[in-house]
């Protein structure tokens, strides 16, 4: 259609060299389609206009010194995308690939995701360019000091909650967390994924991936399928890949597979979890490591991946849960899982699979949980962090995550009923960003032309 194309466009031109943002855009407007032709509003009020553009965008510089005594510089980012619903909300991505396409990508992706877990938070997200892999703890606290050193003054309880991301984790937070408590001196529940021990809620380390691996049981349920006994292919070592395949075990399917940025590990008997945390959460080491222990497992470096795709999906699988990065899982990788009789694909990353990845699941009736859906329960877990700060509460571990499990259980609900409502029973693609739009453009409305 015609507002597609000329929206891409007139982004390329106000935006340019931005394809990660032009791609999310692209898939949001695809969907949203049907509901713009029935309801002129959204047209009489350049919704389309409004919601690709943020609402601020901050750049900063963010000095810091190494522990040679070297200056280094880096680029900061916040994009506050959309506060129509609540305060901006959305973690901190800490990666040599991040540039402004990236974040802006991740903001706009976060909106439709907050709207979906029927919490009150809008949409924001930021980083910076900066690699911490291979930096001294000393370095990273010097590089998140200098970065809060800008950021506080953008951020608050009620305006805008930064969390992790990529490369952003509980070090961090705590080290981003202290610098602002000595700015601003409060003690503010202004970033979530804080340490239980002051202020972090429970669950919330585990909840992208527990969440991911809940929505992947209602798309099991739907199809009057069992989870337990499922071979898994997972990908990604963080946070998210962890907790995914955590929860897998524990719901009796079988994880074989992780990848971190040097290679893949395929583990026929099963991931060694309790190793895989060992190397990545407690020594921040590389996955080929596992060998030392597991000399059965196979590891294929990077360098050996097919050269169009990853050779995790190359494995044989019922269920595929892609939990690393954008654009990881492209549509030779999607062919190979079909061709593989996988049937279950479930995003715990960001936008992990690229458009021809997801059209090929769409047309060949694959059950395909978009990451907007599937991977917001971290997100929705920071926003149960944010309710016991200003309520000045602590939850147990298992009272959030039976919260955790039924906001996932909503959204899925709400995701298939908006995709049955257009008469597109199967396309949670749809139906997910449907029912995120459709939250975002009435509140905005309602609150007029700002
Ligand atoms: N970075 C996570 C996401 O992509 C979590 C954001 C948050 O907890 O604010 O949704």
């Amino acid at each position: 259609m015609a507002f597609i194309k000329d929206t891409i466009e007139q982004l390329k031109f106000s935006s340019p060299a931005q394809s990660e943002f032009y791609q999310a855009v692209e898939d949001v407007l695809e969907s949203i389609e049907p509901i713009i032709e029935e309801r002129p509003k959204y047209r009489e009020q350049a919704i389309i206009q409004r919601l690709v553009e943020p609402e601020r965008q901050i750049m900063f510089r963010v000095p810091w010194v190494d522990d040679n005594g070297q200056v280094q510089v880096n680029k900061g980012y916040r994009v506050e995308f959309n506060s129509a619903l609540g305060p901006y909300k959305g973690g901190l991505r800490f990666h040599p690939s991040v540039n402004a396409g990236i974040i802006k990508f991740l903001g706009f992706e976060q909106v439709f995701k907050n709207a979906l877990t029927g919490l009150p938070i809008g949409g924001g997200k930021g980083g910076a360019n900066f690699d911490p892999k291979g930096k001294s703890d000393a370095e990273i606290m010097r590089f998140c000091q200098s970065f809060m050193n800008e950021l506080y003054r953008h951020i608050g309880p009620t305006t805008d909650v930064p969390a992790g991301d990529i490369g952003v984790g509980g070090r961090e937070i705590g080290y981003l967390f202290g610098q602002y408590k000595r700015l601003v001196n409060r003690f503010d529940g202004v970033l979530t994924g804080k340490s239980t021990l002051w202020g972090g809620s429970f669950v919330r380390t585990q909840a992208t991936g527990y969440g991911a691996v809940y929505f992947a049981q209602c798309l099991l349920d739907d199809n009057d399928d069992n989870i337990s006994g499922k071979r898994c292919l997972v990908s990604g070592a963080g946070n998210v890949a962890i907790y995914a395949i955590e929860k897998l075990y524990q719901l009796g399917a079988k994880p074989v597979t992780c990848s971190d940025s040097g290679g893949t590990i395929y583990h026929e008997q099963g991931i060694d979890l309790d190793l895989l945390k060992q190397i990545k959460e407690e020594n921040n080491g590389r996955l080929y490591e596992y060998l030392d222990t597991h000399s059965e497992a196979e590891y294929t470096p990077r360098d050996d991946y097919p050269k169009d795709g990853h050779c995790v999906w190359r494995y044989q699988a019922d269920l595929a849960l892609p939990c690393a990065t954008q654009n990881e899982l492209t549509e030779k990788d999607a062919q190979a899982l079909l061709e593989n009789g996988c049937r279950y694909i479930v995003e715990g990353a960001n936008m992990p699979c690229t458009q021809s990845a997801v059209d090929l699941f769409i047309e060949n009736n694959i059950s395909y949980g978009p990451g907007k859906a599937a991977n917001a329960g971290g997100v929705a877990t920071s926003q149960l962090e944010m309710a016991q700060n200003a309520s000045m509460q602590r939850w147990t571990f298992d009272e959030v995550d039976t919260k955790l499990q039924h906001i996932m259980r909503n959204i899925h609900r709400d995701a298939k009923r908006t995709a049955e409502e257009f008469n597109h029973p199967s396309n949670l693609v749809l139906g997910a960003n449907i029912a995120g739009f459709r939250k975002v453009a009435d509140a905005m409305i309602q609150q007029g032309v700002v």
